[in-house]
């Protein structure tokens, strides 16, 4: 069977891998299957949730939609997928919305006949895009966070489905909360599913999504998707790497310091009850974050998102191998043999567990599943990536956490500590 055929199979038979649907559109890419591959971009963009891989399919789409804007001969569409791939001819779109043009316009507007494909692209655009395709995440989709799930539902999403309540106690609904903690353990993940679990539209926003070297360009950027966060309420605005934005105000620059200044009258000028919009702020460095953003109304909530426990990384491990083909895998003994592995260390884990599994199939063209031996090759590759910030963060739960902010940490530090 040659690679295509493989590649097509395998999709067909694991829907739900947008890896391996990245290298199916590559290989019929490689074979002049444009539209083909266009399509199978968008069905792994439907099922993709890793930022990284969405951003690679992204890519993808839109350089062959700018090819074939050039008008490069490309296949009919109607030279079906359906029978290529095992994929119905007119598949789900995923449409990037993006009604938000007073950002720099770069967007690149394509319609591909029957399909009706619309693809919005380009750095700043990513910042207002709101993901419709797939299935909201949910609070079961993440594992283990138990504190934090709680405290969410009580901060955020009970007020926000008893606005009436709350107003007639007077008690502001939500807040900025601010989670921080090790790189990949769930920040950004537990935001969409909090976004999930309100039924709100999902904002993610980045600071390379605001800044912009012409004066005044960057206050008007941070403007903007605040209009936009209130014209489509109700939503959660999330700020990821705020400490890049609110890096101690003394110390940055003066441009930066107007886009810190717009960013809190932003905040304050919420009206929590009218304008249904919740700010929640991430950051690897908490220590970094300028103080004016935690102070009440604004970030006045941090909260710390640790590495999962064991618990947590057997039903990591769960999540992540689910519906995939495997054999005799002991999940618990895996579980127990990654301590300190963030989400997304696990997540890395069984990809390329799967990856290799796939390399060695397309080389010797005879299936099999991923086994218990594949999962623990990668694991002697790989190290967790949480220990350097857990490194960082005893210094400054021992030096400086006279406020008594970072107990969180300082109570995690207390049970795992002497392994660190
Ligand atoms: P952070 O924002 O903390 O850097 P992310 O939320 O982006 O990390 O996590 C990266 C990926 O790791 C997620 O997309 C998700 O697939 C996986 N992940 C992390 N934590 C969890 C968790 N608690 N449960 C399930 N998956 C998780």
């Amino acid at each position: 069977m040659d690679k295509l055929k493989w590649l097509q199979t395998i999709v067909l038979l694991h829907p739900e891998d947008a890896e391996a649907h990245y290298w199916l559109g590559q290989e019929l890419e490689q074979c002049g299957q444009a539209l083909e591959a266009l399509q199978i971009y968008s069905a792994a963009l439907a099922v993709s949730q890793q930022e990284t891989q969405r951003l690679a399919l992204i890519q993808a789409i839109s350089s062959i939609t700018s090819s074939l804007q050039a008008g490069s001969p490309v296949a009919s569409l109607e030279n079906n997928i359906s029978a290529a791939s095992g994929f119905v001819a007119e598949p789900e779109i995923e449409t990037f919305e993006n009604e938000d043009l007073t950002l720099e316009n770069k967007e690149q507007q394509v319609h591909t006949g029957r399909a009706g494909l619309t693809v919005f692209s380009g750095g700043k655009d990513n910042a207002v895009a709101a993901q419709r395709g797939p299935a909201p995440i949910k609070f079961n989709d993440v594992a283990g966070l138990h504190k934090l799930k709680k405290t969410i539902q009580l901060r955020i999403i009970s007020p926000f489905q008893n606005q009436s309540l709350f107003s007639k106690f007077r008690k502001k609904a939500g807040g900025g909360v601010l989670l921080y903690g090790p790189p990949g353990c769930g920040k950004t993940f537990i935001t969409r599913a909090t976004a999930g679990e309100c039924q709100a539209n999902f904002i993610p926003v980045s600071i390379t999504d605001i800044l912009d070297p012409y004066i005044g360009v960057s206050e008007q950027n941070l403007k903007d998707l605040f209009d936009k966060a209130r014209s489509r309420k109700p939503s959660i605005m999330f700020f990821d790497e705020i400490d890049t934005l609110g890096y101690n105000r003394s110390k940055s620059s003066s441009s930066m310091r107007g886009v810190i200044d717009t960013f809190l009258t932003e905040m304050e000028g919420i009206d929590t009850n009218t304008d249904q919009i919740l700010v929640i702020g991430a950051t690897n460095m908490p220590w970094d974050v300028d103080s004016a953003l935690k102070r009440p109304g604004r970030f006045d909530r941090l909260v710390f998102v640790a590495p999962p426990d064991e618990e947590a990384r057997e039903q990591i491990f769960r999540l992540k191998l689910a519906d995939r083909y495997m054999e005799g895998i002991d999940i618990p003994l895996l579980a127990a043999k990654t301590e300190f592995f963030s989400g997304a260390d696990i997540e890395n884990l069984c990809e390329r567990a799967a990856e290799q599994v796939l390399e060695e199939i397309l080389e010797t063209g005879v299936e099999r599943p991923i086994r218990m031996s594949d999962v623990e090759a990668v694991l002697q590759e790989v190290r967790p990536s949480t220990m350097e910030w857990l490194r960082t963060a005893k210094n400054y739960v021992k030096y400086s956490n006279q406020s008594g902010i970072y107990n969180d940490v300082e109570e995690y530090l207390k049970k795992f500590g002497r392994r660190i």
